[in-house]
């Protein structure tokens, strides 16, 4: 059973398509912590083919766009709609335009697009501005379809991800925390829970201070966050996150890019390495718990995406350095890191 949609065909209410998969989901649920009675479980959803989440919903988008006769794909991304969109299409003998914000896009997740073919179109604008560019292309012509999660075949393949969940706790966790950008995955996860029929949790939706017009109650015209990821002023599901929220109890919160960094080296340090628009959903749990609003769990964070695509930001909390030695004398340089190694411990 290779990928999201043969495991769970039946869910997904689709047309008779022949699979555009790349071995997408099946994503581990690590067993994080235990704070207090609650347990935390991080779910790592960079583990999928291109690094992200967004293939569980390119999956679905491709795989119907092709069976509807699309010659191409279009996007706006901030950089894993890209990847996932050009490496779905390459797999599906399709073409793909992404058209990114100038600048603002990591090398990695531009390399990606480059490498599986796809052509990007970088504007004077922010995420924002470009949705609003290739809703216009693809409303206008036939043959491209845009996979942007205001397709809805997006969300349902990204519905998955809820439906893992409740395979392996036997249940819906009671509070699900995810990072808020375009609002289209905590939408995702929220019908998915739904249809799943096994319960729903607590929705907390975390977004970056400097980009959170769902905690602020109104767009923001220039958001700004170091969580490349999310740095979205007008969400194009506000209306499905907040029913979300709403239905489920949940709530939205704002972190800092100083709590998302720190929250990005705790999860370094255990192992995780994720980019710092994933590290907000371990961020916001931090926060809740620190303010003593932590729901009883089970909690589940979604870790989206992989910290390899974006090697730039670590460098503001990195302390170590790479130790120049040689064959002979590597081994006294480790002697020596371990002996003070053991005086901090000691200390
Ligand atoms: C796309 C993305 C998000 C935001 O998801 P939305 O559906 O836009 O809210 C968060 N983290 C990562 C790593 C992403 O690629």
């Amino acid at each position: 059973m290779l990928g999201i949609i043969s495991q769970y065909r039946t869910w997904l209410d689709l047309p008779d398509v022949d699979p555009v998969t790349l071995g997408e989901g099946a994503t581990p649920l690590v067993p994080w912590a235990t704070w207090g009675e609650t347990d935390i479980f991080l779910k790592l959803e960079g583990a999928n083919p291109t690094g992200s989440f967004k293939d569980r919903g390119m999956t679905v988008a491709v795989s119907v766009a092709r069976h509807e006769g699309a010659r191409a794909v279009i996007c706006a991304s901030t950089g894993n709609t890209a990847a996932s969109a050009a490496a779905y299409a390459a797999r599906g003998h399709l073409s793909a335009f992404v058209v990114v914000p100038e600048g603002r896009v990591t090398q990695q997740k531009l390399l990606q697009s480059l490498v599986h073919g796809a052509e990007i179109l970088a504007i004077d604008g922010n995420f924002d501005e470009a949705l609003a560019v290739v809703r216009r292309i693809a409303a206008s012509n036939r043959e491209i379809a845009l996979v942007n999660s205001v397709n809805p075949w997006r969300l349902r393949g990204q519905e998955t991800g809820a439906y893992e969940i409740v395979d392996e706790l036997g249940r819906a966790p009671s509070g699900l925390a995810l990072p808020v950008g375009n609002a289209g995955n905590i939408s995702a996860y929220f019908q998915g829970f739904r249809r799943y029929g096994k319960g729903i949790p607590k929705m907390l939706g975390i977004q970056a201070a400097g980009a959170s017009p769902l905690v602020q109650g109104h767009d923001v015209e220039h958001p700004e966050t170091v969580a490349t990821a999310i740095r979205i002023g007008k969400p194009a599901s506000k209306a499905l996150a907040l029913e979300a929220v709403e239905t489920s109890n949940g709530q939205f919160l704002a972190v800092t890019d100083a709590d998302i960094l720190s929250a990005q080296k705790e999860l370094a340090r255990g192992g995780i390495f994720v980019e710092p628009a994933s590290a907000t959903a371990y961020a916001g749990l931090k926060a809740l718990r620190e303010r003593g609003a932590l729901p009883a769990g089970p909690l589940v964070g979604i870790l989206t995406g992989t910290g390899l695509k974006d090697g730039e930001t670590p460098l503001q909390w990195i302390e170590q350095t790479v130790h120049h030695t040689n064959s002979r004398t590597v081994g006294d340089t480790i002697q020596s890191l371990l002996q003070e190694a053991r005086q901090h411990v000691a200390h």
